[in-house]
C-alpha cells in the first residue's frame, strides 16, 4: 500500500523525523481554515499541495505557495479536482512553508535482487530522481544496508559521507536518516523516500515531501493500517473497475491493455512499452486482468473502463485461451462491441492464441468490426497497437 504524502508526514512525525505542520483538507473552505491555523502571525507562507499517489506534482501545478489564507483558498480551489497524470485530486495538504536553502534526496528501499535494503542519498535533490540517476549517476550515492543491522551510526555516517553532505548539515542529516530508518523498519515499509529533504535558511534539516510504501504482507501485524487504507484514492476509473470486480490499475500511457491472467498482462505491458519506443515513446495505459472467464459481460466491462480513459488512443486485447477457449473470448469481444455501440471509439488490436484459436480468429474476421485488427503474434500486435496509439 502506498501512502499519501500527508499520511507519510504523520508517520514521520510519530517517529521524530523533522517535518513541518500539515493539515489535510477536502474543500477550499477547509483549506482556508487550515492556512489560518498554520500561517505565522508575522507573515510567512503556507504551501498548498495536491494529495495524489504520483510524483511530479510540483511540475504539474499541484504545489503552490500562498501568502495568505485567501490565497490558500484560491489555490485549493484550483488544485482540488485537478487531474495529475490521471489521478484526480480529492484532497490537498496545507503545509507550513519552508525557507529552503538546499534540497537533498534520501531513500531506503527493499532491494529484492540483492536480498537486502538499499539506501540512496544525494545533495542534488528536489529534481526527479530517475532523471538524476540517468544523467548524473555519480551524484546519487547507493549504499547497501544489511537487514539485520539496519542504518546504525556507522551506516548513517557512511551514507552521509558517500553522498558528500557538507559538515554543517552532516549531524542533522545523520539524525534524520536514522529516524527515517526507524520509520522503515517499524512500519514494515518497502520504500521510504524523501524528496526533497531540505536545509532551511536557519540551518534545520526537514523532510518536506515523503513517499512511503508499506509491505502488504505485514498487514496482519498492523491493525492501525486499516485507517490508512480507508482513505482510498478512488480514481473514478479504478472505482468503476472495482464495481465490476476487475483487477485494474491505471498507468500513465496511451495503449489500453486487456489480458487474461496477471502474468500475461504483465508481459504485455513489457512488450507494449518496448514497441512503444519505436513509436514516439507511447506506453501502456493500464493493467487490466479479466481473469479466467472472459465472458462478453466481463469483456464489455473491461473495455468500458479502458475506453473511459481519455489518455487511451488504442487498445490491445491479448488473450491466451485455456479453460475459456478463444472462440468464447472472440464472441465476448464481438458482443462487448455490440453492447458498447457508439461508446467504442478507439482501435482494438486483438491477439488470440491457445485453445480453439482458429475458431476464435474466424469469428472476429467474420464479424469484421471496423475498429478491430486481428494479429497473430504478441510482438506484432504490440507493435500495431503502439503504432495506432502514436498516429
Ligand atoms: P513533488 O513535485 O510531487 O515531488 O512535490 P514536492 O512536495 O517535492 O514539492 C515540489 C517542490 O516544491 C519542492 O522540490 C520544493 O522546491 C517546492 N516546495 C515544496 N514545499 C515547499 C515549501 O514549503 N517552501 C518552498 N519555498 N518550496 C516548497
Ligand atoms: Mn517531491
Amino acid at each position: 500500500m502506498d501512502l499519501f504524502e500527508y499520511q507519510a508526514r504523520d508517520l514521520f512525525e510519530k517517529h521524530g523525523v523533522p517535518v513541518l505542520g500539515g493539515i489535510v483538507a477536502t474543500t477550499p473552505e477547509a483549506a482556508r481554515a487550515a492556512a489560518e491555523e498554520l500561517l505565522p502571525a508575522d507573515g510567512g507562507v503556507v504551501v498548498v499541495k495536491a494529495q495524489v499517489k504520483v510524483g511530479g506534482r510540483g511540475k504539474a501545478g499541484g504545489v503552490k505557495v500562498a501568502r495568505s489564507a485567501d490565497e490558500a483558498q484560491t489555490h485549493a480551489e484550483a488544485i482540488l479536482g485537478m487531474d495529475i497524470k490521471g489521478h484526480t485530486v480529492q484532497r490537498v495538504m496545507i503545509a507550513e512553508g519552508a525557507d529552503i536553502a538546499e534540497e537533498y534526496y534520501f531513500s531506503v528501499l527493499l532491494d529484492r535482487a540483492e536480498r537486502r535494503y538499499l539506501a540512496m542519498a544525494s545533495v542534488e535533490g528536489g529534481v526527479e530522481i530517475e532523471v538524476l540517476a540517468e544523467e548524473r549517476p555519480e551524484a546519487l550515492a547507493r549504499i547497501a544496508v544489511d537487514p539485520s543491522e539496519g542504518i546504525d551510526d556507522a551506516k548513517a555516517a557512511e551514507i552521509v559521507s558517500a553522498a558528500g553532505f557538507a559538515d554543517d548539515v552532516a549531524a542533522g542529516v545523520t539524525e534524520a536518516i536514522q529516524k527515517l530508518w526507524t520509520v522503515y523498519a517499524e512500519s514494515d515499509a518497502t520504500l521510504v523516500e524523501v524528496n526533497p529533504l531540505v536545509r532551511t535558511a536557519s540551518g534545520d534539516v526537514v523532510a518536506l515531501d515523503g513517499k512511503v510504501t508499506l509491505d502488504d504482507n505485514a498487514e496482519f501485524r498492523h491493525p492501525e493500517w486499516a485507517e490508512l487504507a480507508e482513505v482510498a484514492e478512488t480514481d473514478p476509473l479504478e472505482a468503476k473497475a472495482a464495481e465490476s470486480g476487475l483487477n485494474y490499475v491505471k498507468l500513465d500511457g496511451e495503449v489500453g491493455i486487456i489480458g487474461n491472467g496477471a502474468g500475461l498482462v504483465m508481459s504485455t505491458l513489457d512488450v507494449v512499452a518496448y514497441s512503444g519506443e519505436q513509436h514516439g515513446g507511447v506506453k501502456p495505459a493500464n493493467f487490466l486482468d479479466i481473469g479466467g472467464g472472459a465472458s462478453a459481460a466481463v469483456m464489455a466491462a473491461g473495455l468500458d473502463v479502458i475506453l473511459g480513459d481519455e489518455q487511451v488512443k488504442s487498445v490491445f486485447v491479448n488473450v491466451f485461451g485455456g479453460i475459456t477457449a478463444c472462440d468464447e473470448v472472440a464472441n465476448g469481444i464481438v458482443h462487448a462491441l455490440e453492447i458498447l455501440g457508439d461508446a467504442a471509439t478507439k482501435p482494438l488490436v486483438v491477439r488470440l492464441d491457445g485453445n480453439a484459436v482458429e475458431e476464435g480468429r474466424r469469428i472476429l474476421e467474420e464479424a469484421g468490426h471496423p475498429l478491430v485488427t486481428v494479429m497473430d503474434t504478441m510482438d506484432g500486435a504490440a507493435d500495431k497497437a503502439a503504432e495506432l496509439a502514436a498516429s
